[in-house]
């Protein structure tokens, strides 16, 4: 007799090849099969409490349909660098896969809820001439006989949505070229991206706290076995998520000795070092200007502040979503470009969003991998994505 464990999308599954049960050629086709090889199998199904899945079945019908032409490469104990070069077979993997369909099941959940509140999907461009996070992140394309860029962020491009839509929404993938190599950063990575018209800041945090409360509860109803499988335990936080404002997050840090003066973003460290406070996600609110990309709305009680409010997640995690207020007023993004030393040439089909009828209005940009790395308490971001683009990974 032979086992033969059977693995398909919807789990493994125990076959038992039994000699006088089989034709002969057929047992001798089943002892001939390798790991990875594919199969065809029809039999008799039977409850085993021994079984993997508690079932197993007795084979009929066995066809062999290519046998693997190598020795599998990914073994118990191979490195973690192997198992990124072999990610194409490692993929393979029930561990891998259940993953990656929590990542699959957090995009579904979050259209799922932005359909019920009316949002409409708009899909950007992702070859772009204009940088919206800062121009040293930049991955240039050459572009026929000019150069164009990659696509950091589709907030810019959303902002021209809202005048038809009001509320947009898009799942697109972002590119930025950060050579900080730290377990949070990836170069290609994908945003939910939101915004809406008429919404200041505290609408526009009620609406990432509701989008994901309603993706956390959502996905640990539908994918309760993959977490089990996966022995991770996950509580949805439940909202209102705290708050503190930005000055506050500096004072907490002074006190714990780190070397953080008023006015400095915020890094890996320090948004470790606050994160290991809260036991759910928080806002940290009104970041200083100097911190922030050109278009957040200066705070008017307190213009070296920005109407601005970031997410973070607990357990050291830091940022997962950023957002805030964005300037609508003409002449005072013209005067932000300018201090940001950006030309409003550059800028300009941005700029006519202010020139004709521009409205209040808020957006938020939430980052899938990261969040999923957090609800998984997977060690690194790549492990949380298909196929990961590092500094130092393009392939494959
Ligand atoms: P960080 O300070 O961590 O680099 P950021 O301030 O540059 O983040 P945003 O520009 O606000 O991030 O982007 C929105 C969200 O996209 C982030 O909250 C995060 O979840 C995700 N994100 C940003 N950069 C990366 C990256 N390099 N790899 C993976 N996710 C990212
Ligand atoms: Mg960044």
């Amino acid at each position: 007799m032979i086992f033969v464990t059977l693995r398909d999308s919807t789990g493994l599954l125990q076959v038992t090849v039994k000699k006088g049960l089989v034709s002969d050629e057929e047992f001798k086709k089943a002892t001939e099969a390798t790991l990875e090889a594919s199969v065809v199998v029809e039999g008799d199904v039977h409850a085993d409490a021994r079984a993997p899945g508690g079932v197993e079945v007795q084979c009929t019908n066995f066809r062999l349909i290519a046998n693997s032409i190598e020795e599998y490469p990914i073994k118990l104990g191979v490195g973690k660098e192997l198992l990124l070069d072999k990610r194409h077979l490692h993929i393979r993997s029930p561990k891998v896969a259940a993953i990656l369909s929590i990542r699959s099941a957090f995009s579904d959940a979050a259209r799922e809820w932005f359909k019920g509140k009316s949002f409409h999907e708009v899909y950007c461009p992702i070859l772009i001439t204009a940088a919206c996070e800062g121009g040293a992140t930049l991955f240039p394309v050459k572009y026929f006989k000019r150069k164009a860029f990659l696509s950091q962020s589709v907030q810019l491009y959303q902002e021209t949505a809202i005048m038809s839509f009001e509320k947009v929404y898009s799942i697109e993938p972002s590119f930025r070229a950060e050579l900080s190599r730290t377990r949070r950063h990836l170069t290609e990575f994908w945003q939910i991206e939101a915004e809406v018209a008429n919404a200041d800041l505290e609408d526009i945090m009620r609406v990432k706290e509701e989008l994901l409360t309603h993706i956390f509860s959502k996905i640990v109803k539908d994918c309760e076995a993959k977490f089990n499988f996966l022995n991770v335990k996950f509580t949805p936080p439940k909202p209102p998520f705290p708050r503190i404002t930005y000055s506050e997050a500096v004072e907490r840090l002074q006190s714990f000795d780190m070397k953080i003066e008023w006015g400095d973003g915020l890094g890996a460290d320090e948004e470790r070092m606050l994160s290991k406070e809260f036991d759910s996600p928080f806002f940290i609110k009104y970041y200083p200007r100097k911190s922030k990309a050109f278009y957040h709305k200066p705070y008017p009680a307190d213009p070296e502040l920005t109407l601005s409010a970031d997410l973070l997640a607990p357990d050291g995690q830091g940022e997962i979503a950023g957002g805030g207020q964005r300037i609508d007023d003409y002449n005072e993004l013209v005067q932000s470009m300018e201090m940001f030393q950006l030309n409003p040439e550059d800028y300009q089909w941005y700029l006519d969003l202010r020139k004709f009828g521009s409205v209040v209005h808020s957006g938020f940009g939430l980052g899938i991998e990261r969040t999923v790395q957090w609800m998984l308490k997977l060690p690194h971001i790549r492990d949380a994505c298909l196929y990961p683009r590092t500094p130092s990974r393009v392939y494959p």
